[in-house]
């Protein structure tokens, strides 16, 4: 398949790893947006937070139960936000569902 986040999880691709388990893997954003940019994707293809279901949204549990531990080794104790882009509307350029872990500064305005 000829997506670029299964090229970096398969190794195709290399990248700056934050968080590793047998189910997902962080890794730096290649243009970070804050001083800490990190991107958390599902190992298994799921193409956006608009394909989540039944079959698949255990995963997505799996992130968010390590976004804590992940957030605490990057040093984030202040706080930070997560962000999803989901398809065209919503931004989103790499079809591989993925969380923005950002932080490391107080961010800006909120868009919500
Ligand atoms: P999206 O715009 O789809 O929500 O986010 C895609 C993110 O992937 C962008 O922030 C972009 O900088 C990042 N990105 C694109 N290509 C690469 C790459 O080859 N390596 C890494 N580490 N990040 C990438
Ligand atoms: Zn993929």
């Amino acid at each position: 398949m000829d997506c670029l986040f299964c090229k970096i999880i398969n190794g195709d691709i290399p990248s700056n790893k934050v968080y590793e388990d047998e189910k997902i893997l962080a890794f730096y954003d290649i243009a970070p947006q804050t001083p800490t940019h990190v991107i958390i994707i599902p190992k298994q293809h799921i193409t956006c937070a608009d394909e989540v279901d039944e079959t698949n949204c255990l995963v997505v549990g799996h992130i968010f139960s390590k976004i804590p531990l992940i957030a605490k080794e990057l040093g984030l104790e202040d706080g930070y936000r997560i962000i999803n882009n989901c398809k065209e509307d919503g931004g989103q350029t790499v079809m591989h569902l993925h969380f923005h872990l950002l932080g490391g500064k107080k961010l800006g305005e909120k868009i919500v």
